[in-house]
């Protein structure tokens, strides 16, 4: 009774902070340091027994059992065929390379040799059957979620692995998404249904959508939240996986092998530059577009294929030359770009289009003309520089003759997932585009540090269980 009475005080008496909580700013970085860089997953060997009571993963005791008993005993792994120990060895360590792979982008550490008591760490179960811990059958995971969406620290997250079915590569990828799902939730990440855009949001592992699989990532793309239907997000209007977990943990070395790519077919150097280019791309994590890179310029882009039952095929793509491209010796590639940025060029072919540049005056504005092509220099404008031209700032964006960036209100990582503005800017509608570094007016230098509210129901959010959140992932219960 003590632990339900504490997710109820939780529930009411954090609920109306966390509306007013996100939109501030994140945590210091003392803050983040303080969340554990560890996940350990624990297969229970011999089976795990778990201690009902405020959660802390070196003691294993947990509030997140059901049920009159005061300690749970879950099962050890067990592979596809249903058997534990050194059968299970090879689903099991394929498992963990999964889940590794997925938190790779972020600075915390995916193991499975137990850290050391003196450590915090998050503990990920991956044992045992829902029965264990009093949750339906059908029930894949379960973990807290601050109320807040603040990380918790030592937190215990509980992958229900005999509930998961499949062959062997099938299930792991389930128990994989299961288990990145369940971490992450502790780490204060709400499902997710689908992106801005309107495209599902299968492929992240805040998902509960079916209509595609495949390997799922945390992705660098603002989300709207839902389970089965949209529903608002917990902390804030929308959420950026990827945004959120390097606001947590920091950044690491994807794993991720990078996209591929290939011309199909590749242009005869020295031709006249068709109109369309064409190549062949892929990537493990996905293809987000495929650019046409002119003379060190991003020139078109299309966006990556649909993900399909086996993730995202690899595609043929077709990228249009722009009418407004000058002529010129041009040097061409395209360009395979994952969300999080990183890109794979095909070899660069160098064409024709019309008679090359014999001065800037036939190139587009700010571009140089040599050796018969029109380019931009490297750019070098950085918020608030004056520029002419988007080309010549970093940021690519030039408005009201400032070189100026996107924004998040936020701040740094918050829901959109882009960062705040330094001192100095106010993040607002700039000219067309909103949530742009503006500078401020004279005379309006607002305080933007203040403690986040959150900071003040620290005490609360630890023990932020919220139950009706707390992410019973079931297999069959959508249509
Ligand atoms: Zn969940």
């Amino acid at each position: 009774m003590r632990a339900t009475l504490a997710v109820l005080l939780a529930v009411t008496g954090v609920a109306e902070a966390q509306r007013i909580a996100v939109p501030t700013a994140p945590p210091a970085s003392p803050e983040r340091r303080r969340i554990d860089d560890i996940i350990y997953l624990e297969r229970c060997r011999g089976g795990c027994t778990i201690t009902s009571g405020d959660t802390d993963s070196r003691t294993m005791t947990s509030l997140v059992p059901q049920g009159p008993r005061s300690q749970s005993f879950l099962g050890e792994f067990t592979n596809a065929m249903g058997t534990s120990g050194p059968a299970a060895d090879a689903e099991w360590s394929a498992l963990v390379s999964c889940v590794r792979e997925v938190y790779s982008p972020y600075a915390v550490t995916v193991t499975d040799v137990k850290p050391s008591p003196s450590e915090s760490y998050h503990l990920a179960l991956v044992a045992g059957s829902p029965q264990d811990i009093g949750y339906p059958p059908r029930t894949l995971g379960v973990a807290p979620l601050a109320n807040d969406c603040s990380p918790l620290s030592n937190a215990i997250s509980f992958t229900l692995a005999s509930a998961h079915a499949g062959d062997a590569f099938e299930r792991m990828r389930e128990l994989c998404w299961t288990v990145t799902q369940e971490s992450a939730h502790a780490f204060g990440l709400d499902h997710a249904f689908e992106f801005v855009d309107g495209s599902s949001a299968c492929n992240d592992p805040m998902t509960y959508r079916k209509d595609c699989g495949g390997q799922k990532f945390f992705r660098n793309l603002a989300a709207r939240c839902g389970t089965d239907q949209l529903a608002p997000c917990q902390c804030g209007q929308t959420q950026n996986a990827h945004a959120r977990l390097v606001g947590v943990f920091g950044e690491g070395e994807p794993i991720t092998p990078l996209p591929t790519i290939e011309w199909n077919p590749p242009p005869a150097a020295g031709a006249e530059l068709p109109p369309e280019l064409v190549a062949i791309a892929a990537s493990a994590r996905g293809v987000a577009a495929v650019e046409l890179v002119v003379n060190g310029t991003v020139w078109a882009s299309v966006p990556g294929t649909a993900f399909g039952d086996a993730g995202q095929p690899p595609a043929q793509y077709t990228v249009m030359v722009p009418a407004e491209l000058p002529d010129g010796i041009v040097d061409v590639a395209l360009r395979a770009r994952e969300d999080l940025g990183r890109f794979t060029d095909t070899p660069i072919v160098t064409l024709q289009k019309g008679e090359p540049c014999t001065s800037a005056a036939t190139c587009a504005t700010g571009q140089q003309c040599e050796a018969g092509r029109c380019f931009w220099a490297a750019p070098t404008g950085t918020l608030g520089d004056a520029c002419e031209f988007a080309q010549s700032c970093e940021s690519n964006v030039c408005i009201a003759a400032t070189c100026t960036q996107a924004c998040d209100p936020a701040g740094p990582n918050g829901a959109a997932g882009l960062p705040g503005c330094p001192p100095g800017f106010t993040c607002a509608a700039a000219g067309t585009l909103t949530n742009h570094c503006v500078i401020e007016p004279a005379g309006c230098c607002s305080a933007t540090n203040s403690q986040p509210p959150w900071f003040f129901v620290g005490a609360f959010a630890l023990f932020g269980i919220l139950r009706r959140r707390c992410v019973s992932r079931c297999s069959s219960s959508r249509s």
